[in-house]
């Protein structure tokens, strides 16, 4: 029998993301899967990123859309992937594909476009408690995003500048209208971009930590989410909650991939 592929969709409020696994010889194991394809998409619920990241995932590898044993859809827009066998929570499919990546994580920090979620992560990898900010951009890429539009800088390069600060500048404003406000001050006071940039940095990093101490930080500690690339934000948190902090170059893909490993554990019931 040919080894049995799974496809896991996480649509975001901002990006789209697929991966497609298949299982290893030694299957029955969770660690027996390995990832053939991964797309992205920077579109997310209600636009035609689920779709193009299918088809993306699917042009990438020697796979076709029949040939997934089970589809399992996750994130906000989850409703609307048509190809789906199964939803499921961003909650636990984030648990768990953080899990299969960093078996001692224990609290994942997961910072996304419209989002900011803290996972408490039990033993085996299920999911215990969480806390959870989405309504409002304080602390999210978006809050991020704005900062880089206003400052001209692209989203990429704000780790790099902020790491060049030599000033502290604080902007104390977790609001995104106010703190876009406080940001073009300081550019009037002329303060140099690097120290605003390493000061909005530590604004999400006081914000994030707040909700990170309701669920309590226990070690291993893992970052998820598109934000999670840019280290300035990384670095910030660090030291904020005097913590190491872990992430991979997977990390805005973590839903995805806990999508298709929980799509495994459901073949398994349905074929039990
Ligand atoms: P969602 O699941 O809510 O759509 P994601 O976890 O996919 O969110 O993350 C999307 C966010 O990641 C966006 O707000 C974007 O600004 C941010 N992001 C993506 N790539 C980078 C990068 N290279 N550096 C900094 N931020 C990034």
């Amino acid at each position: 029998m040919s080894a049995r592929t799974t496809m896991g969709i996480d649509i975001g409020s901002t990006a789209s993301k697929c991966i497609i696994l298949r299982e290893t010889p030694n299957d029955g194991r969770e660690n027996g899967r390995e990832i053939v394809s991964k797309a992205l998409i920077p579109f997310g619920a209600g636009t035609s990123g689920p779709v193009r990241v299918i088809d993306q995932a699917l042009a990438d590898c020697d796979y076709r859309k029949e040939d997934m044993a089970y589809i399992l859809a996750t994130g906000y827009g989850r409703n609307s992937v048509e190809a789906a066998n199964f939803e499921m929570s961003e909650l636990s499919c984030h648990a768990c594909g953080a899990y299969f990546l960093f078996p001692g994580v224990r609290t994942v920090i997961d910072i996304g476009g419209q989002d900011v979620k803290v996972l408490r992560i039990g033993k085996g990898g299920a999911l215990d408690t969480f806390v959870m900010n989405e309504k409002c951009a304080a602390g999210t890429g978006r809050f991020l995003e704005v900062m880089a539009r206003v400052l001209e800088v692209k989203l990429e390069d704000m780790a790099r500048l902020s790491a060049q600060s030599t000033e502290r500048v604080n902007i104390s404003s977790t609001c995104t209208v106010f703190a876009e406000s406080e940001v073009i001050s300081q550019l009037a006071r002329n303060k140099n971009k690097r120290d605003i940039i390493n000061g909005i940095h530590r604004s999400v990093a006081g914000r994030v930590a707040g909700l990170a101490r309701r669920v309590g930080v226990e070690k291993d500690v893992v970052m998820t989410g598109g934000v999670a690339q840019n280290s300035g934000v990384l670095l910030a948190l660090e030291n904020e909650l005097q913590t190491d902090i872990e992430t991979s170059p997977l990390s805005q893909y973590v839903g995805a991939l806990g999508a298709a490993l929980l799509a495994f554990r459901k073949l398994g019931s349905l074929e039990a």
